[in-house]
C-alpha cells in the first residue's frame, strides 16, 4: 500500500520507529498475511479484524452494511479512517464504525496483536535474521555488569502471555536477565519477545564470540572460527564467558578480603563459578567414553538437555571424575560433529 518512495511509512515502520520500541524488528507483510502463523491469535486480541487491517495499511472495508445510505457515504469515511475525526454533519449516523474511541480501541488492539506476531515472527527465519542484524548494529544494548566486558545482551520476555512483564534483557555472557536500562523500554511487553526467542538466537548463531567486547565493534562483530573447542556442539568459549574464577565480584574492608563465613560474608559465590577445565562439561562425549557405544541419535537430545542445566551447576562431582576420562574424551572430540547443535545454523550461515 505505501511500500514506494515518498509515500507515508507503513504502520509497522512507523511503529518500530517510536520511541521504546527500538528492539522491535519489522515483521514483514508475507508473515503476517498467512494465516497460519497467526493461528489462535484472533481470540487474543479484541477487534481482532480492524486490528489486523491497521496493522497491514488495508483501508477499512464496510461490506457487511448494506443499507444504502451508507454505501453512498463510502467516499467520505475512507478519507477520515486513521485520524478519527468524524465532524461531518451527515457523517454522524454511521460515526459507530470509525469512532475516536474505536480508534483507539483498534490502535492498541492492533499494538498488542503486533507484538503477539512478533513474538512468532522473531523466531522464525526471516525474523531471527533480522534480529541478529539488529544485535550486530548494537541495537539491544549491552549487559551493565562489570564482568561481562559488554557482552551484548537480547531482549527477552519472562511470559508468553501479554499483560504479565514488561521486557527484559538477557546476558548470554552471565546468564541473568535485566532491566533495560532507559525507563522507555518499560511500557514494552515482555510477550511480544517471547520466552523463546533468546536461548533460539543463541542456538541459531553460535558463531558470535561471546567472550569478547561487543560494545565497541559495531559492524566486525567477533566471531568463533572451528578450530576452537567445541563443547556439545557450541564453543567453549561462548559457555558463560563472564562467570568463573576472576570474574566474580570480591568484597574488600580495607584491601582484606571479608571471609565467606563472616556475618556479612560473600555467600553463594559458588553461584557463579564454573570450571577451569571447560571440558568436564562435555557430557556427550564422557557418556558416550562411559557407556563404550556410538553417540547415536538417541543420546542428542539428552546432550542437549544437560548443556542447559549444567551452566548454573557446581561441578565439584563431575571435576573428580573428569581426569580419568580425559585421554578418551580427546580421541572422541571428533565424534561430537554429530550433535545436533552443528546444524548449519539455521541456513544462516550463507547471509553472514
Ligand atoms: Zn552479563
Amino acid at each position: 500500500m505505501s511500500t514506494s518512495s515518498g509515500s507515508p511509512e507503513s504502520w509497522i515502520s512507523s511503529f518500530c520507529s517510536l520511541l521504546g520500541h527500538e528492539y522491535f524488528a519489522e515483521v514483514s507483510e508475507e508473515f503476517i498475511e498467512d494465516d497460519f502463523n497467526l493461528t489462535g491469535l484472533q481470540t487474543q486480541v479484541p477487534m481482532y479484524k480492524e486490528a489486523l487491517e491497521m496493522i497491514l495499511d488495508v483501508e477499512p472495508e464496510d461490506d457487511d452494511d448494506d443499507d444504502d445510505e451508507e454505501e453512498e457515504e463510502d467516499e467520505d469515511v475512507s478519507g477520515d479512517g486513521r485520524d478519527g475525526t468524524t465532524h461531518r454533519a451527515h457523517g454522524e449516523r454511521r460515526a459507530h464504525s470509525r469512532m475516536a474511541s474505536d480508534l483507539s480501541v483498534i490502535e492498541s488492539s492492533a499494538e498488542m496483536l503486533y507484538g503477539l506476531i512478533h513474538q512468532r515472527f522473531i523466531c522464525s527465519r526471516a525474523g531471527i535474521q533480522q534480529m541478529s542484524e539488529k544485535y550486530e548494529l548494537g541495537h539491544f544494548g549491552i549487559c551493565p555488569r562489570m564482568n561481562c566486558n559488554q557482552t551484548r545482551a537480547l531482549p527477552v520476555g519472562l511470559s508468553d502471555i501479554p499483560g504479565e512483564d514488561t521486557v527484559k534483557l538477557f546476558c548470554p555472557s552471565c546468564l541473568d536477565v535485566y532491566v533495560p536500562p532507559n525507563s522507555r523500554f518499560q511500557t514494552v511487553d515482555g510477550a511480544f519477545f517471547g520466552r523463546t526467542f533468546g536461548a533460539l538466537f543463541l542456538l541459531t548463531f553460535p558463531e558470535y564470540d561471546l567472550s569478547k567486547s561487543g560494545g565497541d565493534s559495531v559492524q566486525n562483530l567477533p566471531r568463533n572460527t572451528d578450530d576452537k573447542a567445541l563443547i556439545n556442539g557450541i564453543y567453549a568459549c561462548n559457555v558463560a564467558p563472564g562467570l568463573g574464577p576472576g570474574k566474580i565480584y570480591e568484597p574488600r574492608i580495607y584491601g582484606f578480603r571479608v571471609s565467606e563465613i563472616a556475618r556479612s560474608g560473600p555467600r553463594m559465590q559458588w553461584l557463579r563459578n564454573k570450571p577451569a577445565d571447560m571440558a568436564v562439561l562435555n557430557e556427550a562425549v564422557r557418556f558416550a567414553g562411559e557407556v563404550e557405544e556410538n553417540v547415536g541419535t538417541d543420546n542428542d537430545d539428552e546432550s542437549m538437555n544437560l548443556n542447559n542445566t549444567t551452566g548454573r551447576e557446581t561441578t565439584n562431582t563431575s571435576r573428580r571424575r573428569a581426569p580419568a576420562i580425559n585421554a578418551r574424551l580427546r580421541q572422541q572430540r571428533q565424534n561430537q560433529n554429530a550433535s545436533p547443535m552443528t546444524l548449519d545454523t539455521n541456513g544462516a550461515e550463507s547471509e553472514l
